[in-house]
């Protein structure tokens, strides 16, 4: 497969680029944190293609990821290529959505909110 067909299953959804935390069994995603060169309007990075350079926490999509990388959204493209390929090792995490600017009085007693 060609780096521009892989590049091309991405959904550009933006949740990878999300601050995000494994907590047991879930796999927390705030939406109100991201990459500092993140759009949140367009959901897109601003500095793509030199995004390595730019972001030491940036990581590159690979294969190896898509198949164990555990902070991965279960809906993220690669998850579900490396699933329908039977390549997915991860275990499987309950991914939960939080708002911690917008909505913190939503999990302000919840020890989840407090490790960003
Ligand atoms: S640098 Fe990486 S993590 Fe940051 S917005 Fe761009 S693609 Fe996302
Ligand atoms: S979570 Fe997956 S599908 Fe969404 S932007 Fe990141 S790499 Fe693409």
């Amino acid at each position: 497969m060609s780096s521009r067909c892989w590049e091309e299953k991405c959904h550009r959804c933006g949740l990878c680029c999300h601050e995000k935390v494994l907590y047991g069994d879930q796999l927390v995603i705030d939406l109100d944190s991201w990459c500092e060169f993140f759009d949140p309007k367009t959901k897109q990075c601003t500095v793509y293609a030199e995004r390595f350079v730019r972001s030491v926490r940036c990581k590159k999509m690979t294969r190896l990821r898509a198949m164990f990388a555990p902070y991965l959204a279960p809906s993220c493209a690669y998850v579900e290529w490396a699933r329908q390929k039977g390549l997915r090792f991860a275990k499987d995490r309950h991914l939960r959505l939080i708002h911690s600017k917008t909505c913190p009085s939503e999990d302000s007693d919840d020890p989840i909110y407090n490790v960003f």
